[in-house]
């Protein structure tokens, strides 16, 4: 038996990022850069007017007011490469570039237009509705640093700055493999006895929630043979999972298995609950998870044990998701031996941040984890537990930030 934080820091410290490959910017949203990224240029690229109105050199206009107006010579475009000369005008659009020599642009509202001849009513100071080159991002700043999580927003810089191949972690593949001859596909008639399999799609989306792929998922009864079949199938997947027959039951194989392939036991059990059976082991080098295969508990050892690894394995710089005080709204009647995560809802209160117990805390359920957005973690050796008690909450629904 060993702690989670152990059983974690065996699977990280056997394991490293995946190799890197080139992407085109819009295949990765959710990818994770293998490099810092760095700006190429200037955004933007010139200074742009902020507004519709005139490009002007802003000392011309020193003094103009409504009754004191300044007349400016109106030029139709600009050659390229002309430049503004004192005295003179230019129209501009919002987004458009400020011509040379011009400083400051004059909106149109406070000017008037005649036959050839625009009048300033008002005085603009140098820079006054210009975005400056550069002002976004100036060239050389890093924008993205390696290991952290290309999303909507990363995307739409990168694509300003024009940087449309990115060098991206390879995605972890993950092979599936669930146990249990009372296992049958979700859109089966249970027989007597038998239940829905929950843990391919639950615990197959929380692979790819993660970011990972799953390469391969397949329900394998309780068959020793079929067990190893399907583990030697696998073979081209960076991460093994298993969900059910880790415990000591007669029909629970996993762990022989896996001896009888020569895989290396890194961990059997973990002191923790739910989710207390759980093996950890190297099989041809490869990590390979088995989890209990109760979906309440299998969801819990997902999130604390394997996200973690994937996202190892994916190059993310950080794993942990954060963890907050919190006060428990309601007491928890059971004692707790052994460290005990708590699905709940956290929400600010007067008094700071509160947890709502949710009632399903057992290893079988599963609608408890549709509402939960944060785990109290119980210290291993606690009582039961009264309303007002503090204690720490895992947040998840906020990304992982350390
Ligand atoms: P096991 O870990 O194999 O002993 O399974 C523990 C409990 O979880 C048993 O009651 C199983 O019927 C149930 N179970 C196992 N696998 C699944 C699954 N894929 N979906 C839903 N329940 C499961
Ligand atoms: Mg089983």
């Amino acid at each position: 038996m060993v702690s989670l934080e152990e059983a974690l820091e065996s699977l990280l410290g056997r394991t490293g990022a995946l190799d890197a490959e080139e992407v085109a910017l819009a295949e990765t949203h959710g990818r994770v850069p293998a490099g810092d990224i760095c700006a190429p240029v200037d955004l933007p690229a010139f200074d742009r007017s902020a507004m519709d109105g005139y490009a002007v050199r802003s000392s011309d206009t020193a003094g103009a007011r409504e009754e004191a107006q300044v007349r400016l010579v109106l030029r139709g475009e600009l050659p390229a490469g002309a430049s503004l000369q004192p005295g003179e005008a230019v129209r501009v659009a919002t987004g458009g570039p400020l011509p040379r020599g011009a400083d400051a642009v004059l909106v149109v509202e406070a000017t008037r237009e005649d036959a050839a001849a625009v009048w300033a009513r008002a005085a603009v100071r140098p820079r006054d509705n210009v975005i400056r080159r550069g002002s976004d991002v100036s060239r050389g700043t890093v924008v993205l640093e390696r290991g952290t999580q290309l999303d909507a927003a990363a995307l739409g810089l990168l694509a300003g700055l024009g940087v449309t191949r990115i060098r991206v972690f390879r995605r972890p593949r993950v092979h599936l493999l669930v146990t249990g001859d009372e296992v049958v596909a979700p859109h089966e008639e249970p027989g007597p006895g038998q239940i829905r399999d929950q843990n391919s799609l639950g615990i197959g989306w929380a692979c790819r929630e993660a970011g990972a792929e799953v390469v391969g998922c397949a329900r394998v009864g309780d068959d020793p043979d079929r067990l190893r079949e399907a583990l030697t199938a696998g073979r081209g997947a960076e991460v093994i999972l298993v969900s059910g027959g880790v415990s000591v039951g007669r029909r629970d194989f996993l762990r022989r298995v896996v001896a009888e392939m020569g895989g290396e036991e890194l961990f059997w059990r973990v002191h923790m609950r739910p989710g207390k059976s759980a093996l950890g082991a190297l099989v041809d080098g490869r990590p390979l998870v088995g989890l209990a295969g109760s979906p309440g508990s299998a969801m819990l050892t997902f999130q604390l044990l394997v996200r973690p690894l994937l996202r190892h394995l994916g190059g993310h710089r950080y794993l942990a998701r954060p963890r907050v005080p919190v006060r428990l709204a309601e007491g928890f009647p059971k004692a707790s031996p052994r460290p005990r995560y708590l699905r709940a809802t956290v929400g600010e209160d007067a008094a700071g941040p509160m947890a709502h117990l949710i009632s399903g805390q057992g290893s079988d359920s599963t609608f408890s984890w549709l509402r939960a957005n944060a785990l109290v973690v119980v210290p291993g050796g606690s009582g039961p537990l009264a309303a007002g008690e503090s204690l720490e909450a895992i947040m998840l629904d906020r990304p992982e930030e350390h």
